[in-house]
């Protein structure tokens, strides 16, 4: 027998029985964002590598150790889309949406990340993202965070989810942070993990979320970030926090939420949870009002939030919060005898796909004998089904078992969307 070849690693199928979860999860966010008129936005997987270098900065962790990079054919550096905010500023841009507009986009699809897979941590994985352009004052963060909170709502999450907010000031203001910091950290040095030590030079920001304990312990006495930030700064964040408490959403104030993108400025915020362990974030974003320059176009304020879709997915299943109607189901499963029978069968069957729509209708393809259609009945759950032989072709009948009574009853097909639709 050939070897079977596998998928890459941390890269997931998604097989039938989850990806009714996923549909129900997509569709749910379709709705939401499209109530506060958001439009949907499509952009390739692949681009130049330059875009993500640029966009989402040369020290991140993304940009230093987890893009799939590789050359195509011509010699050309291109990369596997690790998020979507600098794709999607790349194509609004180009096509001319961004500047003096406003725009309200969304999007989904695939992104990859070399990191060490784990549950909630995979290297493809899936985000959903929504994006502002034009808007600089604090109105639209809090539209975004309130959207997501409606979104939480709508899903039966929002008792399990936190919304931990920050800001992080103006690009000034974080390099005198930056310099204080380092200056602190500096006299530590020996004393900080790896990672850490590199970030001194790199990243410094980074190094307020670091998870080691011992560089925690030193940032006990670190100089704060919130003395730093100035007056603009601190008045848009407490307008966002007066609507947020308007619509009553309720959020703590992380100081240490920095957010590892460089492109960041005013408010960040996270979703987290206390159901996934260490992939406790299920949404992030923030401002960032200079990402659009860096790439190229004219200055324009922007905010944006990505969710994980697998950590989303993760959390509806831990806490059983997936409706059955979001389940996959059939409905009306039908089987015939003979010839006639199998070509009456699918004309019937379009009959009913034709007037309900929404129902799932199962036919049983490749004939067989009549207990063995109906054992396979039985097993699809359907709640009615169709049986047809010679005699009812012959009468224009058929008949309907329902399969939670076990009683059956004779139908004539042009009663039969009808009876259903009555019966169910
Ligand atoms: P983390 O701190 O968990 O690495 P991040 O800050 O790198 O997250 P973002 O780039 O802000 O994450 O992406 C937004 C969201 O996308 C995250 O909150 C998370 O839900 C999801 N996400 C990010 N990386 C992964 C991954 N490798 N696998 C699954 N989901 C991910
Ligand atoms: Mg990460």
């Amino acid at each position: 027998m050939a070897r079977k070849i596998q998928a890459i690693r941390g890269m997931n199928d998604i097989l039938p029985d989850q990806s009714s979860v996923w549909l129900y999860l997509e569709k749910t966010v379709a709705e939401v964002v499209k109530s506060y008129g958001y439009q949907q936005i499509r952009f390739p997987i692949v681009e130049n590598t330059d875009l993500f270098k640029r966009g989402v900065g040369e020290t991140t962790d993304i940009v230093e150790k987890e893009m799939y990079t590789f050359e195509d054919r011509n010699g050309e550096s291109l990369t596997l889309r690790p998020e979507g905010t600098a794709s999607c500023v790349r194509a609004a841009d180009q096509a001319g949406l961004l500047f003096n507009q406003v725009q309200r986009l969304w999007y989904t699809g695939p992104m990859f990340r070399y990191e060490r897979p784990q549950k909630g941590r995979y290297r493809q994985f899936h985000q959903i993202g929504v994006e502002s352009f034009g808007m600089a004052t604090a109105d639209i963060d809090a539209e975004l965070i309130v959207l997501s909170a409606r979104l939480w709502q709508k899903l039966g999450l929002l008792e399990h989810v936190e919304l931990q907010l920050n800001t992080i000031g103006l690009a000034s203001e974080r390099e005198a942070y930056k310099a204080a910091l380092v200056d602190y950290l500096t006299e530590f040095k020996d004393q900080l993990d790896e990672d850490s030590q590199r970030r001194l030079s790199t990243n410094p920001l980074r190094i307020l979320d670091s998870k080691e304990e011992a560089t925690q312990a030193i940032l006990q006495g670190a100089p704060s970030l919130d003395a730093f930030i100035g007056e603009e700064s601190q008045s848009h964040f407490e307008r966002l926090q007066t609507i947020l408490k308007a619509n009553r959403v309720p959020y703590v104030i992380n100081r240490r939420l920095v957010r590892g993108l460089d492109y960041y400025g005013k408010t960040v915020f996270e979703w987290v949870t206390t159901h996934l362990g260490a992939q406790a974030t299920v949404c992030a974003g923030g401002r960032y009002d200079g990402l659009v320059e860096q790439l190229g176009g004219k200055p324009t304020p922007a905010v944006g939030f990505a969710m994980g879709i697998e950590r989303l997915v993760l959390l509806l299943e831990t806490l059983s919060l997936i409706p059955s109607e979001a389940k996959f189901s059939a409905d009306v499963f039908v089987v015939s005898i003979g010839d006639d029978a199998e070509v009456a069968s699918t004309t019937l069957a379009e009959q009913l796909r034709e007037n309900l729509p929404s129902l799932v209708v199962l036919r049983h393809c490749g004939g067989g004998n009549f207990k063995n259609q109906m054992k396979k009945a039985d097993r699809s759950e359907a709640r009615f089904t169709i049986i047809l032989g010679q005699d009812e072709v012959e009468q224009g009948v058929c008949q309907v078992k329902d399969m939670s009574t076990g009683e059956q009853q004779t139908c004539a097909f042009e009663d039969l969307p009808a009876y259903i639709s009555g019966n169910l």
